[in-house]
């Protein structure tokens, strides 16, 4: 049938819950330690602060939010509350609380500029903004009402912090759901085009939760210490530190940001067992030269990009006594596609980046033909699975290209399968560039440097790069006679994107390449970028 099945099967007891109205927050406080244990067992520490979160003190907090939102801000079901912060202690507390009375989840980057915010607050249609202190600035233009995470001396807006004082846990509302019904909105560009609202549901989160409990070690999960700076305003970092690792009742460090020394410091001072990680991350310990104890760790994951074989191979190497597992995921199917179970198979296929997580349905379809292919042969991965978004926001268009009639997700990745169902992601056939693992759009970039009245056409593509995997590079017609300069250029995407867009090379062309339809013929560009310097 030219379909590809999860090899792995669920046990009785794995199944994902089908209850019509459960949802997730009820779903990860039921998976909380027993409450008689929960009181001494730490959810979260703050590597920086050495703060401590109990469950206990979890459940109490997300209670008592749940009943400040409701009863204190009118929060209601279905209101859109968008949420700004670097990672903290109060992050899956904020999370969990608006899941909790039905309102929908919006998450974005903090890097991000106010220009970019006011774009999703608009999208998304948010009522009601949450942000660290040092970030509320970039929400006053949108006129949105916000609330600061903690308390922010010297200003008069009301703090989460706050909140959760001054309200009654045993006041939390009592709200009916249906899983079908709208939990999270989070932005991704998809194949192609500017970001877009991947709207995920309470069914999508509870399916994958359970199979990221699932998948992971079930005998060793209780004396896990996961660290966590991948940010939880990404899918990845929702699905595993925002929500689902508190089902499995472990330990989390959390860092607000990626510093590499704070990173060892927090490996040592907690003696860490797990890092799901990304391949910057992963080249820098392979690199690094320097003093540090790494004797606690037992398994790094590696996500959200491209992990190259040379880098899994030296890591391996160096470090013999880790436990090296690549995963592949995307926004539209919640995180989680394909993961390794057992360490064996990730050193026997380092290129691979695992089988199929139980419940996913794939296809390797021919770009050319639209056909279904073999094991071996190169096409576009299609997916199906109980944790595929249910649409883009407000987006028709863009769904129907990205979800067909069948009920095919189209990832817009290339790769093929082993004959033992492991999977190998070879390219991007979609426009989107990963930078450090975090998604630029190329039509964005597009449409600003086309607001510059000396910019006549352009196209962005990726160029390969060892630190970061990719960086924007703009190829610019510029209008006659002008004389603009790749610095000048640079500077004025500069000013309006976050730091992580940043186009970071230019080339002047006369013409952009287009398709009889007006397509921006991306891979000859690429091409023709990959042959200059190879040259040089
Ligand atoms: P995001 O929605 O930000 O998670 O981006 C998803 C995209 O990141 C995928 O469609 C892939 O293009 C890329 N990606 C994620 N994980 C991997 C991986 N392990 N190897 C190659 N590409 C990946």
């Amino acid at each position: 049938t030219g379909i590809y099945h999860s090899l792995i099967q669920l046990s009785d007891q794995q199944q994902i819950p089908t209850h019509p109205a459960l949802d997730t927050a009820t779903f990860v406080l039921s998976q909380f330690p027993h409450p008689d244990n929960a009181e001494s067992k730490v959810a979260l520490i703050d590597s920086v602060t050495n703060c401590q979160v109990t469950y206990a003190q979890l459940r109490y907090s997300i209670k008592s939010l749940a009943a400040g939102l409701h009863h204190g801000l009118g929060v209601q079901k279905g209101d859109v509350v968008f949420f700004l912060s670097p990672n903290s202690l109060l992050y899956p507390t904020i999370c969990l609380a608006v899941l909790s009375i039905g309102a929908v989840l919006t998450t974005a980057n903090p890097l991000n500029t106010a220009y970019e915010i006011a774009k999703q607050v608009q999208d998304s249609g948010a009522k009601l903004a949450i942000a660290a202190p040092e970030e509320v600035n970039k929400l006053a233009p949108t006129g949105v009402p916000t609330l600061t995470t903690t308390r922010s001396f010297g200003e008069n807006t009301l703090s989460v912090e706050e909140l959760i004082e001054g309200s009654d846990p045993s006041m939390a509302p009592q709200i009916q759901f249906l899983q079908t019904d709208t939990a999270a909105v989070l932005y991704s560009s998809g194949t192609t085009g500017v970001s877009k609202g991947v709207i995920l549901t309470h069914a999508n989160f509870i399916s994958i939760m359970t199979l990221l409990m699932w998948s992971v070690d079930v005998t060793s999960a209780k004396d896990d210490v996961y660290l966590c700076f991948i940010p939880m305003f990404h899918i990845y970092g929702l699905a595993f530190f925002g929500l689902g690792l508190f089902c499995k009742g472990t330990t989390i460090v959390l860092m607000p940001k990626f510093d590499f020394q704070a990173m060892l410091d927090a490996i040592k001072t907690h003696k860490i067992s797990n890092i799901p990680a990304v391949p910057p991350v992963i080249l820098r310990l392979v690199k690094f030269t320097g003093k540090g104890d790494l004797s606690s760790l037992r398994r790094v994951s590696s996500g959200a990009a491209p992990l190259s074989k040379q880098v899994a191979d030296r890591f391996r190497e160096k470090y013999p006594w880790v436990e090296l597992r690549p995963g592949y995921g995307l926004t539209e199917t919640c995180g989680g596609t394909s993961f390794f179970r057992l360490d064996d198979q990730a050193k026997l296929c380092p290129s691979s980046v695992g089988q199929l997580i139980p419940s996913f349905s794939a296809k390797v379809v021919d770009v050319e033909t639209g056909h279904p292919l073999p094991p071996y042969r190169e096409g576009e991965l299609w997916l199906k699975s109980p944790t595929v978004m249910k649409a883009y926001l407000g987006n028709d268009e863009a769904t129907a290209a990205t979800i067909d009639s069948d009920g095919w997700l189209h990832t817009g990745d290339l790769c093929y399968f082993d004959k033992d169902g492991f999977l190998y992601i070879v390219d991007r056939i979609k426009e989107l560039i990963k930078h450090n693992g975090y998604q630029v759009a190329p039509a964005e970039l597009e449409a600003l440097l086309l607001s510059h009245p000396n910019i006549m056409d352009a196209a962005v593509i990726p160029v390969e790069d060892e630190e970061a995997g990719q960086i924007p590079m703009a190829y610019v017609v510029r209008a006659t006679d002008s004389e603009l300069t790749e610095e000048q250029i640079i500077q004025f995407i500069a000013g309006q994107v976050a730091p992580y867009k940043k186009v970071r090379k230019v080339g002047f062309i006369n013409a952009i390449p287009r398709s009889a339809a007006g397509k921006i013929l991306r891979k000859q560009l690429v091409t023709q970028t990959q042959q200059l310097v190879s040259r040089l």
